[in-house]
């Protein structure tokens, strides 16, 4: 059995039972079953399809949202917006995504040939609970269109989303065996993975289980996407709204109560403006709207459980064991659920074990940089290479950051964040592939050269 428990409540409000191994079988079958068919569909069929499910989605969106706040703790309003940018996702690549298959012609010396992209099976995605809905449709909406199938492993904490997901895509009228959840643990994953009917595996999640799963699809040779973990550096150089900069750096780190993989998480800031912008930042973090994530001003609510919690303070006692201070928050809140508050850590060691750690939770870590190449060590300095943001005037520094930040998004003058139009990925330890756009849609499928007479 999974449980849903609301983290805002700490109670427990639904149980979803586990496949057992002949369903998973059954639901595996069906899923090669229905690959047989739909990759010969129409690119017309597909998009169509495509559409429907942006409007069953559409349609639900209360109802989608809800169940989200209710089984890992985002606000509702935040619900919400998730729901309408998987709307945009599939609409994407429902308006672009003939365009995007379109065969390329090849200049050869003798003969012609073109590129044509293929759909390549059934792709099994891992997925995780912080974005229940818009981390299942960055997978799903290229598949569709590629004439792929899915199977979908979804977070245990979330399986109630991961049943919406099911009946949304029903409802569109898709050929029963197109999306399939599977409900069963992580231990369950590998012989699933194993199986030659599973072509390929995609995961967003932490970096041990992107070890589990490449290690497992490599014995298979197996193509894998992996979306891991980050720690992203938020820049601030003295030619930038420093004000702006502070105000956006609490959402940025705060929003999904600091669970996403590309909030920004280490703060570098110029010497030159460092006090006015850990003014700024500390009165935000301070004043932030903890509450009930049900309620319209609310801007944070708890976090996805209690567990992820203990996690976040034990980060936090760490970090000052090793000689952090903490200007305010990351305190337990004292009531049912899994609350805390957001904080702030100043004098981070860099050399540290914590400057490298990935911080899943509202706790900002903020570093002085003496200069732009101090600031771009110290963004690099971690394992990690997901998202970045500069805040910046001048076009110079601009470039700079773009060239030199190892990461794989780089916004200047702006919060991160992935829209269905650009690709979504990291580099280091933060995953390797691509997500959203053409990219997106060409991870998976089998680019065959056509040789013509
Ligand atoms: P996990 O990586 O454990 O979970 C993500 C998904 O992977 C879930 O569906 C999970 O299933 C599954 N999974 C976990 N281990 C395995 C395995 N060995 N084989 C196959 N599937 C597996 O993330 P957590 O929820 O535990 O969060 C912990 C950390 O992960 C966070 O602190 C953060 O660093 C990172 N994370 C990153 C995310 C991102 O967006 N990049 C999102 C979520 C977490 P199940 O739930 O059943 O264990």
């Amino acid at each position: 059995m999974f449980k849903s428990i609301n983290p805002a409540t700490g109670e427990a409000f639904a149980e979803h039972s586990e496949h057992s191994a002949h369903e998973v079988e059954a639901r595996i079958a069906k899923a090669a079953e229905t690959y047989r068919h739909w990759r010969t569909t129409s690119y017309d069929e597909r998009t169509a399809l495509l559409a429907k499910i942006a409007d069953a989605f559409e349609g639900d969106t209360q109802r989608l949202a809800e169940m989200a706040t209710r089984e890992m703790g985002k606000t509702l309003k935040s619900a919400v917006a998730e729901v309408e940018k998987c709307v945009s996702g599939f609409r994407y690549y429902a308006e672009h995504g003939p365009a995007l298959l379109a065969d390329t012609e090849i200049e050869m010396a003798s003969g012609r040939a073109v590129a044509r992209w293929l759909p390549m099976g059934v792709v099994l995605a891992i997925m995780p609970w912080n974005f229940p809905y818009w981390q299942v449709v960055r997978f799903l909406a290229p598949a569709i269109m590629a004439g792929n199938v899915g199977l979908l492993k979804h977070a245990s904490l979330t399986q109630g989303c991961a049943q919406l997901i099911e009946e949304m895509v029903a409802k569109a009228g898709a050929p029963e065996g197109l999306f399939q959840n599977l409900a069963i643990p992580s231990s369950k994953v590998e012989p699933v993975l194993a199986d030659p009917r599973i072509v390929a595996v995609t995961l967003t999640g932490s970096e041990g289980a992107g070890i589990k799963v490449a290690e497992a699809a490599g014995r298979e040779l197996k193509k894998v996407v992996l979306e891991l973990g980050g720690s992203d550096p938020f820049i601030v150089m003295p030619s930038a709204d420093v004000a702006k900069a502070a105000e956006v750096a609490v959402t940025a780190r705060t929003q999904n109560a600091g669970q996403s993989c590309i909030c920004a998480k280490r703060m570098i800031v110029h010497a030159d403006v460092y006090d006015d912008f850990v003014a700024g930042f500390e009165k935000g973090m301070r004043e932030l709207a903890i509450g009930d994530p049900m309620a319209e001003g609310t801007a944070m609510g708890p976090l996805s459980s209690e567990e992820a919690r203990g996690t976040v303070l034990e980060q936090v006692e760490e970090a000052t064991r090793e000689g952090a201070r903490l200007l305010v928050g990351a305190e337990k809140i004292d009531q049912p659920g899994a609350w805390m508050s957001a904080g702030v850590l100043v004098d981070v060691p860099p050399e540290g074990k914590f400057a490298k750690e990935e911080i899943f939770g509202p706790v900002a870590m903020v570093f002085k940089a003496e200069d732009i190449d101090a600031a771009i060590r110290l963004a690099n300095d971690v394992p990690f290479g997901l998202g970045s943001s500069v805040w910046t005037n001048d076009p110079q520094e601009q470039e700079r950051f773009a060239r030199d930040i190892e990461a794989g998004m780089t916004a200047v003058n702006a919060m991160l964040a992935s829209v269905p139009e650009a690709p979504f990925g990291g580099v280091k330890r933060s995953g390797h592939g691509r997500e959203l756009g053409p990219w997106g849609l060409h991870e998976f499928m089998n680019l065959k050269a056509v040789m013509l007479p």
